[in-house]
């Protein structure tokens, strides 16, 4: 895990674009698309920094995700394009929907709603960062966010490129990864990391609990085989982004190993609340407990 204290202390020193109306936020254009804009939420060496993800169409945008609900997103968007923006969160999770209240919908796999609703809202026991010091007032309420419910295979037309939602469940039960057809891009969220995908207990409990399991994740990756066999790229939502498509077969093999044989792991213990075992396959690494096997 030392290379993604590494790589959180690389990004703090590079150039970015900064906000005027958001001081918590740093831009990134994508160097092969920057109609494409990263959008990075720093929470030091803590392990919790978070992207979002801006999609600029022709017509439209779409926001991937919201981060933690710290400082004034939609400045940030108004900041980068005109255009009506849709906001869609890969998962339910605090780091990835804390500022949803500041969009008027935010749409969301239906599966993950009720995790959602069932969540901590209070600022005393919501997930929030670590180590970023930040100004009270510049906390976002979750109180009146409001969400709409999209399934697998969705998709929606930007104008001159079109991104379609991918049903990949196993960090959650709805958890989705979206691509962009243009240039290849897989939005690949928790499901799909540099840093380990955490198939882990310590979370409230909600619909479908079936899926939040290795086997669910290992069989949502082998029925969206042809779509994901597109993906040039992935953009995850924490650590390194552009990584090679190759990590997408890393990742089959990688649960593939683990339902093989559960028991061939080494322990993890980085996230000393959340301790689990891991599997690493070549890049892939999934740290799961036994209860999330199958
Ligand atoms: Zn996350």
């Amino acid at each position: 895990m030392q290379q993604q204290d590494a790589f959180a202390a690389a990004i703090r020193k590079e150039d970015g674009i900064s906000f005027v109306g958001d001081p918590y936020v740093k831009g990134f254009r994508n160097r092969i698309d920057s109609n494409i804009i990263h959008l990075y939420f720093d929470d030091g060496d803590s392990g919790g920094s978070v992207w979002m993800h801006l999609i600029c169409g022709e017509s439209s945008a779409l926001l991937i995700d919201t981060g933690y609900g710290i400082g004034n997103l939609q400045a940030v968007i108004r900041q980068l394009t005109d255009l009506p923006v849709t906001v869609f969160n890969t998962h339910w999770h605090g780091d990835h929907t804390g500022g949803n209240a500041q969009f008027d919908i935010v749409y969301m796999h239906e599966y993950d709603v009720s995790y959602w609703k069932n969540a901590p809202m209070a600022p005393d026991s919501r997930l929030l960062p670590q180590a970023l010091p930040y100004r009270k007032e510049d906390l976002v309420s979750l109180a009146e966010s409001k969400v709409c419910t999209v399934s697998d295979g969705c998709t929606l037309d930007l104008g001159g490129r079109t991104e379609t939602v991918i049903h990949t469940p196993g960090h959650s039960a709805g958890n989705c990864m979206v691509l962009d057809d243009k240039i290849g891009i897989l939005f690949s969220g928790d499901a799909i990391l540099s840093t380990p995908t955490l198939v882990i207990d310590g979370f409230p409990g909600g619909e479908h609990p079936d899926l939040l399991t290795v086997k669910a994740m290992e069989h949502s990756l082998q029925t969206h085989q042809d779509i994901l066999n597109t993906a040039q790229w992935l953009c995850p939502s924490h650590g390194r982004l552009m990584l090679p498509a190759g990590y997408i077969t890393a990742m089959q093999q990688c649960t593939q190993a683990i339902l093989q044989d559960p028991d061939a792991f080494e322990i993890y213990d980085y996230i000393p609340a959340m301790p689990g075992h891991i599997r690493c396959v070549q890049d892939a690494m999934v740290v799961y407990t036994a209860n999330r096997v199958r």
